[in-house]
């Protein structure tokens, strides 16, 4: 019997559409055909008639790992609070993959749908293991099929066991988490969006406050995780960008200001005085 007639069987789940979470289950359904996984078209949100972002264009690549910089106030968070559902866009159209739209979806359907997002202070569960941290993070999304197949319990562990070395905690696993120092927090909360398997992850000043060692590795981290996920990282120090290496794209009130490889930007006439106008 497979997975989903068991489930069908003892839940009465007829199929995916009804995971309860009200939308399709991603694996099957999001389409990257034109090798776009994101894609922001004109995007304009306002407060109190001033625009946070003024028609917002943006690209990223299916396993493209994007840095978006830009002075304070330049619309960084405001787009990854569009792009996540937070923020409702006043106009313009912001799709995952060919055909998700994502101004029509809740938070958790979003994040449901393989989109996660990385706070600047993460919150993980202090007083549990790095281990139990992943292991909780994976039963809010598996709850199910956790309880059902004992059998996979071996799977899951493995798969927890991985992650924990991806991020560089495979030597933490049963350390409570808050005894780890700052940098090892942050990698526990990106391995916990890892256990959610998302297709995109957006990273809002990832590094800020990481010794220059726990910077080091969070660019390799990235770098690893590029190719099988897409990464959209908001970053100031520009040392970090420079071994992530990829496309960059500059973000000044509220739209692009212009994009291309870091060297290329930081030489623009136009970037140098956004920056220094400041
Ligand atoms: P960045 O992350 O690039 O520093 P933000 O996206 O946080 O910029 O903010 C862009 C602009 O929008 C800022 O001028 C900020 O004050 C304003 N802004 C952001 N969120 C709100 C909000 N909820 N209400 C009013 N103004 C906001
Ligand atoms: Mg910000």
């Amino acid at each position: 019997m497979s997975t989903r007639e068991v489930m069908r069987k003892i839940f009465g789940i007829e199929d995916d559409e009804d995971n309860g979470f009200g939308y399709p289950d991603r694996q099957t359904r999001l389409d990257l055909s034109h090798n776009v996984i994101l894609y922001l078209e004109d995007i304009t949100v306002s407060f109190d008639g001033f625009r946070a972002l003024n028609k917002l264009n943006l690209a990223i690549d299916a396993g493209e790992l994007r840095c978006i910089i830009g002075p304070n106030g330049a619309g960084k968070t405001t787009m990854m609070d569009v792009i996540t559902g937070k923020t409702r866009p006043d106009s313009g159209r912001a799709f995952f993959g060919q055909t998700i739209d994502l101004t029509r979806l809740t938070e958790p359907q979003i994040a449901h749908t393989g989109i996660g997002r990385k706070f600047q202070k993460p919150t993980i569960f202090e007083q549990h293991s790095a281990f139990e941290n992943l292991e909780l993070a994976m039963k809010t999304d598996k709850r199910v099929s956790k309880s059902l197949f004992a059998t996979l319990r071996d799977e899951q562990r493995d798969r927890i066991a991985a992650t924990l070395t991806q991020i560089g905690l495979g030597h933490e696993a049963d350390r409570p988490a808050g005894l780890l120092s700052h940098g090892q927090k942050q990698w526990l909360e990106i391995g916990m969006l890892l256990m959610q398997e998302p297709q995109l992850l957006l990273l809002d000043e990832p590094v800020a406050g990481m010794t220059d060692d726990e910077t080091v590795k969070t660019a390799e981290l990235f770098l690893s995780l590029a190719g099988k996920h897409s990464l959209v990282v908001v970053e100031h120090d520009m040392s970090f960008i420079e071994r992530l290496g990829g496309k960059v794209t500059v973000l000044h009130e509220g739209s692009v200001l212009m994009e291309g490889d870091l060297a290329t930007v930081q030489n623009d006439q136009r970037v140098i005085e956004v920056y220094l106008g400041r």
